[in-house]
């Protein structure tokens, strides 16, 4: 590529989790001398919203080489006595059927935490430079080509830049650009959230577990814990026959809820569970939707998106807060690979970001692959039918012990990935180096071997990956 610039002009669109942890990457794992990041969030004000948020393990540590060293308190997150991440439940019997346990976790820090959303946004925001954030902008549309991005925002206005990161969330409006076709699915479950100071309930219900607790019925669970900052939550569901089209119509995400139905919904649930139902003062809705994984996450060379606009999981397995995380500091690293102060002669240019952002695609898109296809299945699988109560029990408590080990996703370590997909990077290359030279040597050569065992979409064609 001709054009070579002196500043690396990075646009991100969204300013939650992956907007700001992105921004925080970029500055201090990518480490480019000359980076300008812009943020643009439709929100006009940064409020604490949201219910409550769970990092595993590996968000709590990405969290950490990000350097937001608050949010590791014991202030800011709760994390339970037991060490346990996951304690489940029966819904009746209040017995713990099944736990998850942590497997390489040495560090207590590290432990699943527990916090109210806000105040994990609010964390991360104490690193980003508030100018730097413009409120109140809201993505319409947006193009790349050779030269820029260019983004459209309600109001009129508009931005350019030479990188976009979509960071807009499940209802991605940069995804939206891309790829118009692309449709959500209502997973049939809406939760009911609410989060309320501790006192309302500690110290009020007998043996209330200090933990975090799971309880599983046969159709759907409920959950309570004590979160950071003295805040506590509950979260209960239920299912919704109607199609995704009409929920969105119908229901807005965090619209209140009716509390009445929350307390009716598990009146015949064991004694903690009806009294924390009728102690939580209020709650709000959330319909649950998911998408399939998407084919490519780079488009235009200079476009990429990151968290929930990447991989729209539905919150399975409370994973969306540190998929994000670590999205960002994947994204950080490989910009750092391509761009950072190691690198000679570094030119911004449409090639070298397109490369940098397929090496973030190539590290996170297979992970989170993984586990949309896991929550598409168990879409697919709800309503299964039972001829009476103790076979419908039986079931559930056979579902309980055989949960899938979700150990590759909590403790998943996205550096030793990011290490991996360099080196497969390296290994296509040299393979592709070695065909070219191959092909021009006057000397007969041994057949190429057949393939490649890459599993990445994008092949690099630069042998200084
Ligand atoms: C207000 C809010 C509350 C939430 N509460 C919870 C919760 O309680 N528990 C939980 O587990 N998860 C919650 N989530 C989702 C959770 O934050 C994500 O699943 C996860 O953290 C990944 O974060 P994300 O940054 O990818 O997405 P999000 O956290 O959804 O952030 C996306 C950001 O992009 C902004 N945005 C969206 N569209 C546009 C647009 N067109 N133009 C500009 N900006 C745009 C949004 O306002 C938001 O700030 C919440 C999300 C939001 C936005």
């Amino acid at each position: 590529m001709a054009e070579r610039k002196d500043t690396l002009q990075v646009i991100i669109a969204g300013a939650g989790i992956a907007g700001l942890a992105t921004a925080i990457s970029l500055s201090r794992i990518a480490s480019i001398p000359n980076i300008d990041i812009q943020l643009y969030e439709q929100a006009p004000e940064l409020l604490e919203i949201g219910a409550s948020i769970a990092l595993s393990p590996n968000g709590m540590r990405t969290l950490e080489k990000l350097g937001v060293y608050k949010a590791l308190t014991d202030e800011f997150g709760y994390r339970g006595p037991s060490g346990i991440p996951q304690i489940f439940r029966h819904w009746k019997t209040d017995q713990v059927i099944s736990v998850d346990t942590h497997t390489d976790v040495p560090n207590p820090r590290h432990h699943t935490t527990r916090f109210h959303r806000g105040h994990l946004h609010a964390a991360l925001l104490e690193h980003v430079p508030r100018e730097s954030i413009h409120l109140g902008k809201k993505l319409i549309h947006t193009e790349a080509d050779q030269n820029g991005v260019l983004l459209h925002f309600e109001d009129g206005s508009s931005a350019q830049g030479d990188v976009l990161i979509g960071a807009d969330g499940i209802r991605s409006a940069v995804r939206k650009s891309f790829l118009p076709d692309y449709k959500l699915r209502f997973s049939g479950k809406v939760f009911m959230r609410s989060t309320f100071d501790a006192s309302l309930v500690e110290g009020k219900i007998p043996n209330l577990p200090s933990d975090s607790m799971h309880w599983w019925g046969p159709r759907d669970n409920f959950f309570a814990s004590r979160l950071g900052k003295d805040q506590y939550t509950t979260v209960g569901a239920y299912d919704d026959p109607r199609t995704a089209e009409e929920l969105e119509s119908s229901i807005a995400w965090d619209q209140s809820g009716n509390i009445e139905f929350l307390r009716e919904r598990y009146k015949n649930w064991n004694p903690t569970i009806r009294a924390l139902t009728e102690l939580t003062p209020y709650t709000n809705l959330y319909p649950n939707f998911a998408g399939d994984a998407l084919s490519t996450w780079v488009f235009g060379s200079r476009v990429t998106l990151i968290g929930d606009a990447a991989h729209a999981h539905g919150g399975a397995f409370a994973a969306g807060g540190s998929l994000a995380l670590d999205d960002a500091l994947a994204l950080g690293l490989a910009f750092r690979h391509v761009f950072g102060p190691q690198t000679s002669g570094r030119s911004f240019s449409a090639e070298s970001i397109k490369k940098a952002l397929g090496l973030y695609s190539n590290t996170r898109q297979p992970h989170t692959a993984r586990i949309l296809r896991i929550v598409h299945n168990q879409i697919d699988k709800r309503g299964a039918q039972f001829t009476s109560a103790e076979e419908e029990d039986e079931a559930l408590v056979a579902r309980m012990r055989s949960r899938p080990n979700t150990e590759w996703l909590s403790e998943h370590d996205v550096e030793a990935a990011f290490a991996a997909t360099l080196e497969q990077a390296e290994a296509s290359s040299a393979e592709a180096s070695d065909q070219v030279n191959a092909s021009e040597s006057t000397e007969p050569v041994p057949e190429p071997s057949s393939g490649t065992t890459s599993n990445t979409s994008i092949q690099f064609k630069d042998s200084k990956l």
